[in-house]
């Protein structure tokens, strides 16, 4: 994750906090980060870390507070402070894998971030295309009886499913993209699933994959899979007018709701920018070559 956007995260986060609690009431607060089990050494500990990032919330508005007031915190500086503690309160319960820092790169291509919308099966057990022991995706099947009304133009399930526009298609089919598909939803009209088929060829030496609990017996899946906010590196080196749509052979996240990532040309994206399609962002996504 970047600076800016932890920041913006965390930012968020303290202002929700200050809203729901006023008063600052420490037993009301306790309550709620253990929904009143108390005895319990797993909420105790689980309490005990919300609590410092309680603090480090409040903390955190008033040195952006103070920094607008006096100019001398920048941004960087206090996005630099805040991941270093974050890290030290993480490392506790996580047994995932050592992360080593991002090496520089070039960016050669855009990753798409989207916004999540409600999902797309109610009860998790009913989903189709998951492993019968882990219940890891192995497969997206969409629900062809799933209606939204979402105005992005692509958005993503909370069980990650991607959903697109009509607007988003007509861009794909006027720009003649390969290997995409489009599911027309029966009660959404306007919307469709929407996934790449082709594979971004990742460079998977450079790019940081953490994982967390032991490979499934059957499907090879782990309980979890990610980035951890590590850049994505690509094993071409891809330029200003390269325009594809792709997507990641590994899919990320947790169990059910796992999806891979959409990787996007350079040139891809400022043709979606200038086509007006909206509700969506993007990070880069880089090479890096034997100079850097
Ligand atoms: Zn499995």
């Amino acid at each position: 994750m970047s600076h800016d956007l932890m920041l913006l995260k965390v930012f968020m986060t303290s202002i929700i906090l200050n809203i729901m609690m006023p008063d600052g009431n420490f037993i009301k607060i306790t309550e709620l980060f253990t929904n009143g089990d108390h005895g319990n050494k797993k909420n105790d500990y689980l309490c005990i870390k919300k609590m410092k990032l309680f603090l480090i919330n409040i903390a955190t508005s008033v040195l952006l507070f103070l920094s607008k007031i006096r100019k001398k915190v920048t941004f960087n500086n206090i996005a630099d402070f805040l991941e270093g503690i974050t890290n030290s309160l993480r490392k506790k319960p996580q047994p995932l894998h050592i992360v080593i820092s991002d090496p520089e790169g070039i960016a050669v291509a855009k990753e798409i971030h989207c916004y999540d919308i409600k999902e797309m099966y109610r009860e998790p057990k009913n989903m189709p295309g998951l492993c019968p022991v882990c219940h890891n995706t192995i497969e997206k099947i969409p629900n062809l009886d799933y209606y939204t009304s979402t105005d992005k133009d692509i958005a993503i399930t909370y069980d990650g499913f991607y959903i697109v526009r009509d607007r988003f298609k007509l861009f794909c089919e006027k720009q003649g993209y390969e290997g995409l598909r489009f599911v027309p939803l029966k009660k959404s009209l306007r919307h469709f699933y929407f996934m790449p088929e082709k594979i971004f060829q990742m460079d998977k030496e450079t790019t940081v994959t953490m994982h967390q609990g032991e490979p499934c017996s059957v499907c090879g899946n782990y309980l979890w899979t990610g980035t951890g906010g590590h850049k994505i590196f690509s094993a071409i080196r891809w330029g200003e007018e390269d325009d594809f749509i792709l997507r990641t052979e590994e899919f990320y996240t947790d169990k059910y709701c796992k999806s891979p990532l959409v990787i996007i040309g350079l040139k891809t994206a400022r043709l979606m920018q200038e086509y007006g399609l909206k509700g969506f962002f993007f990070s880069d996504v880089y090479y890096k070559s034997e100079q850097n």
